[in-house]
């Protein structure tokens, strides 16, 4: 595995790859590698003859009072994890050369980027936009894999594909679950034993929407008042949303039709950590 750090450097290799007829696959992260992330470079390697796997912990998808400084950078963990996945090249540069002193450029996200998860981290899918499209520029894949984890991020790329015609396959990954059943993420290190056994009423949620669905109950504002009852009545935790999307327009959705496909997303407090899952809801 290479460990490549200059952009230039990296797109001079992608060129490369791309002129021997190499199909490249790409996996971006922000580091503290995990069983999710893994599962990503798997897909990718299942597709691709060459994997990139990045890691920049991105700052201007960081709101000012977000945990950018605190975020775990446990670097030399994940270059031995990422060379145990045998990925083909790990592009990690710093900040400074991703967003050089006179960067000016940025991206703006429609609609899609301003609601929901946008609403609350104001700004955040135009840093994600912005870092996603300078990294498809640096990697030149033919694939992207990124993770249903993070649903609306996973619509805003693929909104931003669309909308800027690039030419690239964006693949989702299913969501890698702990034993029971909190999604992993690599903010789970800041969660106390108990604050992460109380964080599984995420997925108790999810589970209890689907259940009630499955019982023909229409009412999508009532079934997410009930997870937010469930996540108010466990100690220590506090929603922030739970709502239902229509999974085709991803727009907040109130009642269920037969046939259509909905998503229930979730912001929760676990003790003072912000903890986001989802999970499709089939009607
Ligand atoms: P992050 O490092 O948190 O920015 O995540 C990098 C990529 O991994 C994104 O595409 C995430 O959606 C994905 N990801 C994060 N956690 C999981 C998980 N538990 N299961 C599957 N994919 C994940």
């Amino acid at each position: 595995m290479q460990i490549i750090t200059e952009p230039e450097q990296m797109q001079a290799i992608a060129e490369k790859l791309r002129l021997n007829r190499q199909f490249i696959g790409v996996v971006m992260t922000m580091g503290a590698l995990h069983e999710g992330h893994l599962s990503l470079i798997k897909l990718a390697q299942q597709t691709a003859g060459t994997t990139i796997l990045t890691i920049f912990v991105n700052p201007s998808q960081f709101g000012i009072n977000e945990d950018l400084h605190q975020y775990p950078r446990p670097f030399e963990q994940d270059v031995a994890l990422a060379r145990a996945a045998e990925v083909d090249y790990l592009f990690a540069p710093e900040a400074k050369s991703i967003y050089p002193e006179n960067h000016q450029t940025t991206l703006e996200c429609g609609p899609l980027g301003k609601r929901f998860e946008g609403e609350r981290r104001p700004g955040h899918f135009n840093g994600v936009a912005t870092i996603v499209t300078k990294l498809f520029h640096i990697t030149k894949p033919h694939i992207a894999i990124f993770g249903e984890k993070d649903a609306q991020q996973l619509a805003v790329i693929r909104q931003l594909v669309k909308d800027l015609n690039l030419d690239i396959k964006i693949i989702s990954a299913p969501i890698i679950r702990e034993e029971n059943g909190l999604a992993v993420s690599s903010r789970n290190i800041y969660l106390s034993s108990q604050e992460r056994s109380a964080a599984a009423i995420l997925y108790k949620g999810i589970c209890h929407a689907a259940q009630r669905v499955g019982q023909q109950e229409k009412n999508l504002l009532a079934i997410a008042a009930e997870v937010e009852q469930m996540i108010l009545s466990t100690p220590g935790c506090s929603p922030d949303y739970v709502i239902f999307i229509n999974e085709e327009t991803f727009e907040l959705a109130d009642t269920a039709e037969e046939g259509k496909e909905y998503r229930l997303l979730l912001a929760a407090y676990s003790g003072k950590v912000r903890l986001i899952d989802n999970g499709k809801i089939p009607a």
